[in-house]
């Protein structure tokens, strides 16, 4: 069995250094898990409503059904807050139905939360996050700020950044090319 640190593997070089994402599943099987996960937050991230920016997020439980599925529909819904992983989370949590605590649940976002999302995920205790692409001006997964990991942070969950970052960011330039045309 590899024993090759899963980290090394999952953080990409591009768009300059990173702060170490320590914390991880239990290696090998990180990787494989974590892109099959993302396939769903990006088909979810494909059924953006139109004139939003397509972010898809997904809730799987301990058993790995999906719990949520949620895209951004900030633009669709007039709502400053109803980003993908807000809406995620409310759903999860209704399904769950006796809880608000999703620890044993695991966030996957095609793009590194916001502060406001970050601070969702905290609140709601989500044990592990998995996310795709690198935000450079919001991301508070580790990009800009990374509450989550500092010292005093309420909750840590397990954090997997950049997987299948570049499929991620392309829907994102696709979506703000077509913009521009
Ligand atoms: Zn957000």
């Amino acid at each position: 069995m590899s024993t090759e640190p899963v980290e090394q593997a999952i953080i990409p070089v591009a768009g300059g250094p990173r702060p170490p994402h320590r914390r991880r599943l239990n290696p090998p099987d990180d990787r494989l898990k974590a892109e099959k996960l993302m396939a769903l937050a990006l088909a979810q991230a494909r059924a953006t409503p139109a004139g939003d920016v397509p972010v898809g997020c997904v809730i799987t439980g301990r058993d790995g059904a999906v719990l949520a599925r949620a895209s951004n529909r900030r633009e669709a819904d007039n709502d400053p807050t109803a980003h993908a992983e807000i809406l995620a989370i409310r759903q999860a949590v209704g399904v769950l139905g006796d809880s608000w605590r999703l620890v044993d649940a695991t966030l996957t976002v095609t793009l590194e939360p916001c502060p406001m999302c970050a601070g969702a995920i905290a609140a709601a205790r989500v044990g592990t996050v998995i996310f795709g692409a690198w935000e450079d001006k919001t991301g508070a997964l580790g990009s800009v700020t990374d509450p989550l990991r500092e010292a005093g942070a309420t909750h840590t969950p397990e954090i997997l950044g950049g997987i299948n970052a570049d499929q991620c960011a392309d829907l994102l330039k696709e979506f703000f090319a077509a913009l521009r045309r």
